[in-house]
């Protein structure tokens, strides 16, 4: 009989860690049962020592598929907000609390589920290990699954977004919304409205980095 699903990716971590190394090795985590259905694991993306490192909650339907980060619809929202911020998206190392998609299949589609506690714990050893090994100088936490998973299941991004925060993790620290959230307001004058917002967090990051 099988025995109970594993739920920790330590086992899978390779034991020197550099950001190939770490790639490499997470393409064959089975330290939770997300990686079943799945295409792969996607993992983070970027070069070593980015000074700005941004977080998101999981992969979506076409990162699954092309097996790299941000590269759907909302892919094309953070884009867009870190042009108007005046960042280039190759400066920065982005990546995922949850390295596989969760997923519920209704006919055709692959819709997206929030990744439970347990699953964000699980996963989270490749998350440290990419923190490690990049050392971000600023750290963007992406909506409120990923600024949970790292700063309390307390915090609030809608009453702290874009402040410095108080933080080990990284010398700077901010939490914004998922760039999803743009996605999902429900008329063109909300999305303007919540695209000027997550720019202007993104600036504050910028501003801080430029500060320091
Ligand atoms: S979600 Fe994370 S811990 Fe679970 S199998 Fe995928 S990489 Fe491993």
């Amino acid at each position: 009989m099988a025995g109970p699903e594993p739920n920790d990716a330590t086992p899978f971590l390779p034991e020197r860690s550099s950001l190939k190394g770490l790639r490499e090795a997470s393409a064959g985590c089975r330290g939770c049962h997300l990686w079943r259905g799945t295409t792969q694991t996607v993992f983070g993306e970027g070069r070593k020592r980015s000074r700005l490192m941004l977080v998101g909650e999981q992969p979506g339907d076409r990162e699954d598929l092309a097996g790299r980060p941000f590269v759907g619809p909302a892919g094309r929202e953070l884009n867009r907000g870190l042009e108007a911020a005046g960042i280039e998206r190759a400066d920065a190392y982005l990546t995922n609390v949850v390295k596989h998609f969760k997923f519920e299949e209704r006919g055709r589609r692959r819709i997206h589920q929030t990744p439970k506690r347990f699953e964000i714990d699980a996963c989270r050893p490749w998350l440290e290990e990419e923190l490690k090994v990049v050392n971000p100088d600023a750290l963007v936490l992406l909506g409120a699954i990923a600024a949970k998973a790292l700063l309390g299941s307390s915090f609030k991004v809608t009453q702290h977004r874009g402040e410095l925060l108080d933080s080990e993790l990284a010398p700077l620290v901010v939490a914004t919304i998922h760039p999803s959230a743009i996605l999902r307001a429900p008329d063109d004058t909300a999305r303007a409205r919540e695209r000027k917002a997550f720019a202007e967090d993104l600036r504050a990051v910028v501003r801080a980095l430029a500060a320091k």
